[in-house]
């Protein structure tokens, strides 16, 4: 399997790395959305974040919230998008799971979690949506 990411981590292919241990390599996105995009993606490959099984996904999540603390300092971030693609409908391009840290910036005229999409009607069913999705 010939996978972009898993080559970064490998250092086949060249990455401004920021941090890496156990569990995750940390690198800049190589067309940041602002200064200090970082990408961090887990050193065993799953294309899906939904393929992780949860310890992994904490640990991942645990460097994650170290990184987006070291980040926000270093760049002086006024606050932080943090997020992943999971999925090509979801916009996810490279096929293995990697979590994005975007700075952001007063006045950088970016958008929110709330400007990826709005689908019509899609508080319509929200007591339906509800019993679907309930955990007992
Ligand atoms: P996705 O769209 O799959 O969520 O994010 C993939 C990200 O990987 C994009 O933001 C893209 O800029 C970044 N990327 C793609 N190829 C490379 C590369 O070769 N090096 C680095 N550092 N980032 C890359
Ligand atoms: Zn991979």
């Amino acid at each position: 399997m010939d996978c972009l990411f898993c080559n970064i981590i490998k250092g086949e292919i060249p990455s401004y790395k920021v941090y890496e241990d156990e569990v995750a390599y940390a690198f800049l996105d190589i067309n940041p959305c602002a200064r200090g995009h970082t990408v961090v993606v887990p050193k065993t490959h799953y294309e899906n974040f939904t393929d992780m099984p949860s310890e992994e996904a904490g640990a991942l999540f645990a460097t994650v919230r170290m990184l987006a603390k070291m980040v926000e300092d270093a760049v002086s971030a006024d606050g932080l998008n943090i997020g992943l693609n999971n999925k090509p409908a979801a916009g996810q391009v490279v096929s293995h799971v990697h979590v994005h840290i975007i700075p952001r910036f007063e006045g950088d005229g970016g958008g929110s979690m709330h400007s990826i999409v709005s689908v019509n009607g899609a508080a319509d069913d929200l007591e339906e949506m509800a019993e679907l999705l309930v955990m007992e």
